[in-house]
């Protein structure tokens, strides 16, 4: 079977000629699994359906955000609601101190928060603050760490940068990235290397707790109790960027899965409940430092948004019952255990990683630890995968530098669908057909 799309194809040739590479984030362009994009029409609970009138089970779930799949009628509920009294004012709202109060339940070292627009602005007002709270320049992050887009960190970053094969960015200037060291992810050693010989200038490490733009790969058991350490211990602070983790892995984060906490946290995704919004929160004499009350400016025409703030408390109320978590962890286990069963089957070397309801698929025989281990995998392999998943109606990120996520909206049976579909689409790729 083929996926008929030719409607796609026709909106992807109309939006060549007026959006750079006719889409507005790189990695959907399905450049390096081939073929065109699908252009999406509408989403329903853990399903998507194309111009075409293809319905898929949405795995990719925009990225990240859609934890509770689409449309859920809390989310929908909130913002009608909420639309006829407005969209935006730039003055305070008090459903902004609800969605903070929230947060702070949710995640105790953030003593207090600020909300931005996005995941980048998050991470980029992050580090300001901790260089202006530091008084040091120097950052260091991880291969494959994704954090945004912004000048300081698209070094050797993960997500479409990774699968697109560059390795920085053109258009910033050598002297922007000179203060940002970036080591392998998971190597405490190089970390305390670099803490012994230059610790007394970093202003903070920035680690994504569970890495989900090189594809899914959790910590080790040292990794992140070493960063706290050696941080501590030169005064310099850590930021955990939870923009995927945050509400991901438990409401608490990957700071309470893993009981390591940062001074500085990012959020995003997941918190605007499909909606634009981003925030970082953290020690309240740190986050003190910002504008108006301290000397580090930032700033936001449309931050706290009224609808993303809404959409966000109507998702973080649906996951204060951890049923969903447990339900979520409970697919996820199954999924895990079906794909890794059906690989052995089909004798394909794949690496199953999976946290929660993160999940990668690596082809590769070798365990995916960090960034050059994750580039062993033949993503040839991966593109045909990806292919033959779309034919069998199954929607996954477009990389094998990215992590795929399962729905609240999903059920056992979707899993054996996501299964099933892997199975077959393993033997396609052992046939080489
Ligand atoms: C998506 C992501 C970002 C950037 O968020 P945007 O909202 O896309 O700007 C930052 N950090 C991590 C870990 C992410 O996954």
């Amino acid at each position: 079977m083929t996926l008929s799309t030719q409607k796609s194809k026709m909106l992807f040739e109309r939006a060549l000629r007026v959006i750079p590479g006719g889409v507005n984030s790189p990695v959907r362009a399905f450049k390096t699994v081939g073929g065109d994009p699908l252009f999406i029409e509408r989403g329903e609970g853990a399903y998507l359906w194309d111009v075409d009138g293809n319905r898929y089970l949405d795995c990719c779930g925009s990225w990240g955000p859609l934890i509770l799949g689409h449309s859920p009628s809390e989310v929908v509920a909130a913002l009608s609601e909420r639309i006829e009294n407005g969209t935006t004012f730039g003055a305070p709202t008090e459903i902004e101190i609800e969605l903070a109060e929230m947060v702070t339940r949710f995640m105790p070292t953030i003593q207090k928060l600020r909300l931005v627009s996005s995941g980048t602005e998050a991470v980029m007002s992050a580090l300001r603050l901790a260089r202006a709270a530091t008084n040091r320049s120097k950052i260091v992050k991880f291969e494959g760490g994704y954090h945004g887009h912004s000048d300081h960190l698209l070094s050797k970053a993960g997500s479409g940068l990774a699968s697109l094969g560059i390795p920085n960015s053109a258009g910033v200037p050598a002297a922007i990235t000179a203060d940002t060291i970036t080591l392998p992810y998971n190597d405490v050693q190089t970390v305390e290397a670099l803490f012994r010989a230059d610790g007394n200038s970093i202003a903070a490490v920035i680690v994504e707790p569970i890495a989900g733009n090189m594809g899914c790969v959790p910590p080790k058991p040292d990794f992140l109790p070493a960063l706290r350490q050696l941080t501590e211990r030169t005064h310099s602070l850590l930021i955990f960027d939870e923009v995927i983790t945050g509400f991901r892995v438990g409401t608490g984060g990957a700071q309470a899965l893993y009981h390591v906490s940062a001074d500085l946290t990012t959020l995003g995704k997941i918190l605007g409940g499909g909606l634009p919004i981003g925030a970082y929160g953290g020690r309240a004499d740190l986050m003190d430092l910002i504008a108006p009350s301290g000397p580090v400016y930032q700033a936001g025409t449309l931050s706290g948004n009224p609808l993303a703030v809404a959409a966000g408390i109507a998702t973080l109320k649906v996951l204060s019952d951890p049923k969903v978590y447990e339900r979520l962890e409970r697919m996820g286990n199954q999924l895990e255990a079906g794909l890794t069963a059906a690989a052995e089957r089909a004798e394909t070397p794949v690496q199953v990683n999976r946290m929660g309801s993160m999940f990668s698929l690596f082809f590769t025989n070798r365990a995916v630890t960090d960034y050059s281990s994750a580039k062993r995998s033949n993503t040839a392999e991966f593109a045909r995968f990806h292919r033959k998943m779309l034919e069998k109606g199954v929607y996954l990120p477009p990389s094998q530098f990215e992590t795929a996520f399962l729905s609240a909206a999903m059920t056992n049976s979707d899993m054996v669908h996501i299964i099933e579909a892997a199975e077959s689409s393993f033997q396609f790729i052992a046939r080489k057909e």
